[in-house]
């Protein structure tokens, strides 16, 4: 089996240097794995590596598609990064994939049939034109797409927010091209993965490249620093105007007649709608006295959502990525690194890096994950023991969520989890008052993309 390098992690962490030190140690090719930089130019909005530090190091899937373009879903991502994989392994060199956006590093390392929220791959086959001269409702409205997937699948139809248009006709989409509703793939699909958890016999998932993954950590508060830092620096290297540059776009697109997806695409990137009332003002009433106020609140807003994306991030990592290893028993593929202090980052991130990195191409054996760092262990520890003992299976569920749980350990996640408890009391809400539609959801809140970072 070919090797296949993956370093992930949240924004400030200095992936990308990892990766092109790796790269240049061990004749390896980059592919990026963050939406964001997917997008051409813009350099300092998306934290694009520079030429200068790519140091001569070939990188892949970076600025490849322009800035009105829809972000690649994962179905794409996975697709284009496996064939430029077999191409670089193909010239004898080692692939290296970096990047931010977790769904993309999931979509490329877990086979999950089925994407949440992703039109399904049996719709590959038929055009959307045709689909939708099938399914006329597909070209509907919000309201009419919502009716029909209530009735067809109420559990997806609950799931989403009204005005949430591409996640209802998802979920329609995959009803009409697989005949079967998304909320049952979807439980299918969990009850396989765990299953197999629980199964004190099955074999580790068997994946298409011998695999090493590197997840770059730092400490919240170290982190947070440097992302404030960063942002400051972002400001001064003309942050402001790639996104004046960005806004006028975005002006002329509305102008157009356009109905600008405000939640998707280039504009989400962490330092644009932060900015919006400065660019409004701006462009508007240039000689507002508050003008140097509003660009403030602008920087502070994009330190907040930059640091509340970081913790996204790794909140994903440790719920998702983790768990998904861990189901499919290649949790001990994963190594943290610990970049919290960045005067030790070359000696803890990148000669670490290195060295098992060279013991994994030369087929030696690795150091367990835990063993790398005090980081390591505290992060890792914890997951890595319910790794070594199979899960307690069991059969419950939760009425509330309604979702099955099959392994007690994810059924105690579950009930003490977030999510429950939110549903819960939104259940006992609308069980109080009359129902009242919600507030569309603030857009920083729900960024799930954004920007990643070269420099620890
Ligand atoms: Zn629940």
């Amino acid at each position: 089996m070919e090797p296949l390098v993956v370093i992930f992690g949240s924004t400030g962490t200095g992936k990308s240097d990892l990766a092109v030190e790796l790269a240049t140690q061990f004749n390896g090719e980059i592919i990026n794995a963050d939406a964001m930089q997917m997008y051409k130019g813009l350099p300092i909005i998306t934290n694009k590596i520079t030429v200068d530090e790519q140091r001569g190091v070939p990188h892949h899937l970076l600025g490849n598609i322009e800035l009105d373009a829809d972000p690649w879903s994962v179905m794409e991502f996975r697709r284009e990064a496996t064939r430029i994989i077999s191409e670089i392994h193909a010239r004898g060199k080692l692939p290296i994939v970096v990047g931010g956006s977790a769904y993309y590093i999931d979509g490329l390392l877990f086979d999950n049939r089925l994407v949440k929220g992703e039109t399904p791959p049996e719709a590959d086959g038929q055009t959307r034109e045709e689909l939708v001269a099938k399914h006329p409702i597909l070209a509907g409205s919000a309201e009419a797409m919502l009716e029909k997937l209530r009735e067809v699948d109420p559990i997806m139809a609950d799931r989403w927010h009204p005005n949430d248009v591409r996640k209802i006709r998802n979920s329609l989409e995959i009803f009409f091209t697989t005949g079967r509703r998304a909320s049952d793939i979807y439980a299918e699909q969990r009850i396989q993965k765990q299953s197999r958890w629980a199964s004190p016999d099955s074999e580790p998932v068997q994946k298409p490249w011998k695999l090493l993954l590197f997840w770059l950590y730092a400490r919240r508060d170290a982190l947070n620093d440097r992302l404030d830092k960063r942002v400051d620096k972002m400001v001064a290297n003309g942050l402001l105007d790639e996104t004046a540059e960005l806004y006028d776009r975005y002006l002329t697109r509305v102008a157009s007649g356009e109905i600008v997806d405000r939640t998707r695409g280039i504009v989400q990137s962490i330092g644009f709608w932060q900015f919006e009332p400065y660019l409004h003002a701006l462009r508007q009433t240039p000689q507002r006295p508050d003008l140097a106020m509003l660009k403030q609140t602008g920087i502070e807003d994009t330190k907040t959502g930059t640091r509340r994306y970081a913790k996204y991030q790794v909140r994903w990592i440790t719920m998702k990525t983790m768990t998904s290893l861990q189901e499919e028993k290649i949790l001990n593929k994963l190594y943290l690194l610990d970049g919290t202090n960045v005067k030790t980052w070359h000696s803890e991130v990148a000669a670490k890096g290195v060295e098992l990195t060279r013991k994994f191409l030369a087929g030696e054996q690795l150091p367990q994950p835990v063993d790398m760092s005090e980081t390591a262990r505290d992060v890792l520890a914890l997951k890595v023991a319910e790794s070594n003992r199979s899960a307690t299976p069991c059969n419950k569920a939760c009425d509330v969520c309604k979702k099955t749980f099959l392994t007690e350990e994810s059924w105690q996640i579950h009930m003490s989890s977030k999510k429950h408890a939110k549903e819960l009391r939104a259940l006992k809400k609308t069980a109080l008052t009359v129902f009242t539609p919600k507030e569309p959801q603030r857009l920083l809140t729900k960024s799930t993309t954004g920007s990643s970072r070269k420099t620890p």
